[in-house]
């Protein structure tokens, strides 16, 4: 834990409730950039990514609690809203992403690299590639990993033939022998959810978002088992409904995703979260909110909601 920051060091750090990429681009860049700069995150290593990391032997990075005063270099996110606490009153430095811009803003000029590939790491990559240098084959094999992650093992439609190109360089250099088979079970341990509460769950991957004056949660659960989606489906529902208070958001979506399937099952809550629901999804299916072939969050259902609800 961190709580007094040096100013001697950058942290480079993904977003809130850290993913497979928010974790490992941060582990890599921070190895790309060499002394001085230091891996961290913003929340607690989910199953997933602990797999990852003792996969390949690697240490989870130090964990963040207030950034406020450190120099910063933010990974995977651009959004005031997912960043570590603290962020108003850092100077970021640089920010390498994938997603939407989303509204911060700095006192300088900075490195903002935001390309619309499937994953931070594949930029990571491209930045190891200009350096002419290459990773260690644990740090290899972690950005692989969050390649695989990110793009659920190449079949989400976020994916791009950088991405591809990236995690094949990756993998050789990992020593990384099936690739699908890996991501496989990285997959299975990441959906194992085994004991963990319907609030950890509806946390282990959750992003806030705001459109006008709506503000609304979209939490993702990706599992190899459509039947262990279905067990999930009724408990979250329930949970949702009751817990709504207490998320500090006016909707709440949960993606139920089937990597097999390729697709997912919309489960949501809130006042006008039906009708924005209505308006952002025409499925045929007699379930509503079976959405085949979506997957992604940030191409497939966020856009979609933030027009609706405009
Ligand atoms: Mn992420
Ligand atoms: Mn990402």
């Amino acid at each position: 834990m961190v709580e007094n920051m040096s100013n001697n060091v950058i942290f480079i750090t993904g977003h809130k409730n850290p993913d497979t990429d928010s974790i490992c681009s941060a582990i890599g860049y921070a190895a790309l950039k060499g002394e001085g700069y230091v891996a961290g995150r913003a929340g607690d290593v989910n199953p997933e990514t602990q797999f990852v990391l003792d996969h390949f032997g690697l240490k989870a990075p130090e964990l963040l609690q207030n950034v406020a005063g450190s120099e910063i270099i933010l990974v995977d996110h651009n959004e005031a809203g997912q960043a570590v606490d603290g962020l108003a009153d850092a100077r970021i430095v640089e920010i390498l992403d994938h997603h939407k811009i989303g509204g911060l803003q700095t006192s300088e000029p900075i490195l903002f690299c935001n390309i619309p590939v499937g994953c931070t790491a594949t930029i990571v990559t491209m930045f190891y590639q200009q350096s002419g240098k290459k990773p260690e084959p644990a740090v290899a094999g972690a950005l692989c990993s969050a390649i695989l992650s990110d793009t659920l093992a190449f079949r989400s439609p976020t994916c791009t033939e950088m991405d591809k190109a990236a995690a094949r360089e990756l993998a050789a250099i990992a020593g990384m022998e099936d690739v699908e088979a890996y991501a496989k079970e990285m997959f299975v341990a990441g959906s194992n959810l085994g004991s963990k509460t319907e609030k950890e769950i509806l946390y282990l991957d959750f992003k806030k978002f705001t459109s006008g004056n709506t503000t609304f949660g979209v939490g993702q659960v990706t599992s190899m088992s459509g039947g262990e989606l279905q067990q999930l489906k009724p408990r979250m529902q329930a949970y949702m409904q009751e817990s709504m208070a207490e998320h500090g958001v006016d909707m709440l979506f949960l993606m139920l995703t089937d990597i097999m399937d390729e697709s997912t099952d919309l489960i949501y809550c809130g006042p006008g979260a039906d009708q924005a629901v209505k308006a952002a999804f025409t499925s045929d299916a007699a379930d509503r909110t079976y959405l085949k072939g979506v997957m992604s969050r940030k191409k497939q259902i966020v856009p979609q909601l933030t027009e609706a609800l405009k």
